[in-house]
């Protein structure tokens, strides 16, 4: 090991394709339910309030998805559209992972001369099995599934691995999860965007640029490391 920084890498939507597939899921439900008007922000509404009974994943979501079709039938449950929605998580599940652009050659060079965890929130099954599936494993010393990613867990991650906060980095797509509660503890935190960010990600962007950096790519990261030095 010829560096002492460790570099956390969150998953969806940094590594592999996610949001989309909530996307795709969501337009399905509302070609199902046209009577909804303004599905998207009931979705939404829905969803954030479950957060804390359900977690963050596809099995909550569907949950959100199952109560909303419920909620705006008019005492007229549509059974068929509940099988449908049913399928429809279920497909989710049995999704392949699409790994995003120069994600394994950036892995597989910085892994060499870094340590690196992967640090992902939601469902512990589906999280499992999409990080297993990735083929991606091999480049990290360590997985961390967590239900939430706020100070707290990170500071808790970095005292099991022995890992001072500065010498820690944490790349990943939302500046909420994966960015500011990391530099907010004395690390950096490695921000790259992805195109679809769910919006409970999103943040006020007024916040101090102090150990916050943006970059375009993934692949960006062996330039601006080979930078730092
Ligand atoms: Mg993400």
């Amino acid at each position: 090991m010829s560096n002492k920084q460790i570099i956390g890498f969150d998953a969806d939507d940094t590594l592999w394709e996610n949001e989309v597939f909530f996307h795709k899921a969501q337009m399905k439900f509302i070609e199902l339910h046209p009577h909804i008007k303004d599905p998207e922000e009931v979705i939404f509404q829905i969803e954030k309030k479950n957060i804390k009974f359900y977690g963050y994943g596809i099995k909550g979501f569907i949950l959100s998805l199952l109560e909303a079709s419920v909620r705006f039938s008019n005492n007229k449950t549509d059974f068929q559209n509940i099988d449908k929605i049913i399928k429809i998580g279920k497909d989710m599940l049995a999704q392949t992972i699409q790994l995003l652009p120069e994600v394994e050659e950036t892995l597989r060079h910085l892994s060499e001369h870094y340590m690196l965890i992967m640090i992902t929130k939601g469902d512990l099954l589906d999280q499992q099995r999409k990080v297993e599936k990735s083929g991606l494993l091999k480049y990290f010393s360590s997985t961390e599934i967590v239900s939430e990613k706020d100070e707290q867990t990170y500071l808790e991650i970095l005292e099991k691995n022995n890992i001072s906060p500065k010498d820690f980095l944490m790349v990943g797509n939302s500046l909420k999860s994966d960015v500011l509660p990391v530099r907010n503890i004395g690390g950096t935190g490695i921000y790259i965007p992805h195109k679809l960010t769910w919006k409970h990600e999103e943040v006020d962007r007024t916040f101090d640029l102090e150990r916050v950096v943006e970059l375009k790519t993934i692949s960006a990261l062996k330039v601006w490391l080979k930078n730092q030095i």
